[in-house]
């Protein structure tokens, strides 16, 4: 109770506060090469047991599978209990894997571990924790850029609520005797996702953006200077990306541009449908992408024309559909004159055309806020690809409408996911959500597993186990055109026997 009354007493302003403070502190110590091992900055999660739940604090030791030192757990008896039992599921439903059987892939899926923290550390403000994990929190604090609503593109719930989607937590909550206090917190720190777009303009990059000028990937370039080159082949890392941005390692951006470059990653790489050099000067192409499941990307909209800076020569139309986008289009019902509320499915809330050196791209972008799922009608001209940034196709149930629609209508879609075992668990499993919407499925090899190069460096904060997970940290291919349906009977049955 002592912990749930300090949350509801603390506010924003202190919260938001004493996380920059320790930030700067930490930057301050590294600067004077002090680089601290204490743990007065050591920004570990609460390491606890994947079994039990329990937080491993001393006299425990934090013990992990000495075959793949994925999970954590509390002693012996855990383990031995999750290597030998499956975990507890609800009353009726198939009993999970135990941890023998997934000790092998998980194996596999440590070993990205060198791939993943070696991007991190190659930035100056990639510091990995004693635990392995990376604080996204304490870094944009060193910049002060953490904070709710009002500190631009950064602007998020945070805090105690960093997920915009709590339905399903109100509804624990209801129950709980502590539901009210939590509640109080939630209000305190309220964000809507998308709420600059609020205002009757908007920001500029120095707004927005809110770091000293070397930092900024400008859109509306104060100088020749500081103007990308003509892209002439599709960038493939953060260093190329940066090199080509002409931004130093030290600048955060990449913390935020890790969604609109993901989408670029999954329209050009995953998905082929477009490239730099599809289109020219005296051929220009148009490009109509569905941006599905947006939330903290409306924080920051405008940076998706890096899109059309990345493909010259490009009439791009972006549409962002999710519950995120519906809530902020019914909050500018009551603001009639913000950006949102002028806005439409024809007239955009955010343009910008790319300077000619740069192939003169257009990018229109719209939110749909008539429901929070997707319409494949919403636009007149049917979408060239669907994207979705951590998607958790499995989790939420409003993929599987979007998954069988995209199968029918043969439209490209590819998504991303936290965690390998979460992908691999997509990719096998696909098939029996399409073939249950009576539709034709792929062969599993067909839904491509990949590493993203534009995942947001840095292991997500998860207590449980030390699996790679990371925001947009792997891609899926849902549909590409290229992949042909499974057509005889005995493919069928054998892809969905594969399904356990
Ligand atoms: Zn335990
Ligand atoms: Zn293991």
């Amino acid at each position: 109770m002592d912990s749930l009354s300090s949350l509801a007493s603390l506010t924003p302003e202190q919260f938001f506060g004493g996380v920059t403070k320790a930030g700067k502190a930490l930057a301050a110590a590294e600067k004077k090469g002090n680089v601290p091992k204490t743990k007065n900055f050591d920004f570990s999660v609460q390491e606890t047991c994947c079994v039990c739940q329990k937080n491993i604090t001393p006299p425990l030791k934090v013990l992990r599978c000495s075959a793949c030192r994925a999970p954590i757990y509390c002693g012996r008896e855990c383990a031995t209990k999750h290597w030998k039992y499956p975990p507890p599921q609800p009353p009726g439903s198939i009993p999970g894997p135990t941890h023998k059987e997934l000790c092998p892939a998980n194996k596999r899926h440590m070993e990205r571990r060198e791939y993943y923290d070696g991007v991190l550390k190659s930035f100056p403000w990639g510091r990995l924790e004693s635990d392995a994990t990376f604080s996204f929190d304490i870094a944009r604090g060193r910049f002060g850029v953490f904070g709710g609503t009002g500190t631009g593109y950064w602007s998020h719930r945070g805090g105690p609520i960093p997920h915009s989607n709590r339905g399903v937590m109100e509804s624990m909550l209801a129950s709980s005797p502590y539901g009210a206090t939590i509640m109080k917190a939630f209000a305190a720190f309220d964000h809507t996702d998308g709420a600059d777009l609020l205002g009757a303009r908007h920001l500029t990059d120095v707004q927005g953006w809110k770091l000293e000028p070397a930092f900024l990937p400008y859109l509306n370039f104060p100088s020749a200077d500081k103007r990308p080159a003509l892209v002439t082949s599709a960038l493939n890392s953060w260093d190329e990306w940066y090199q080509w941005r002409k931004l130093p390692k030290e600048s955060p951006a990449a913390l935020l541009m890790s969604f609109p470059m993901t989408v670029y990653r999954l329209l050009v790489h995953c998905l082929e449908v477009t490239g730099p050099t599809e289109a020219s000067a005296d051929k220009r192409r148009a490009l109509s992408v569905h941006l599905l499941g947006a939330e903290v990307e409306l924080n920051y909209l405008p940076l998706f024309a890096e899109l059309a800076l990345l493909l010259p020569y490009h009439d791009i139309q972006l549409v962002v559909f999710g519950s995120g986008a519906e809530t902020l289009v019914t909050a500018a019902k009551k603001k009639p004159s913000s950006l949102v509320a002028k806005s439409s499915l024809t007239t955009p809330v955010y343009d910008y055309t790319a300077p000619k050196e740069c192939g003169a791209s257009k990018i229109a972008i719209h939110i749909y806020g008539d429901s929070p799922s997707w319409s494949p009608s919403a636009t007149t001209r049917p979408p060239d690809a669907l994207v979705a940034c951590n998607a958790g196709i499995f989790s939420y149930r409003e993929w599987e409408p979007v998954v069988q629609e995209a199968h029918r209508r043969d439209i490209p879609f590819a998504v991303t996911e936290y965690a390998e075992q979460s992908a691999e668990h997509t990719s096998n499993n696909l098939g029996m959500l399409v073939a249950r919407g009576g539709g034709r499925p792929r062969k599993v090899e067909e839904y491509t597993i990949e590493t993203n190069p534009f995942h947001r460096p840095g292991q997500r904060p998860i207590p449980l186990y030390r699996l790679p997970n990371l925001v947009n940290g792997f891609t899926i291919v849902v549909v590409k055109t290229s992949s042909t349906p499974l057509t005889t009977m005995s493919e069928l049955a054998s892809s969905i026997a594969d399904l356990d």
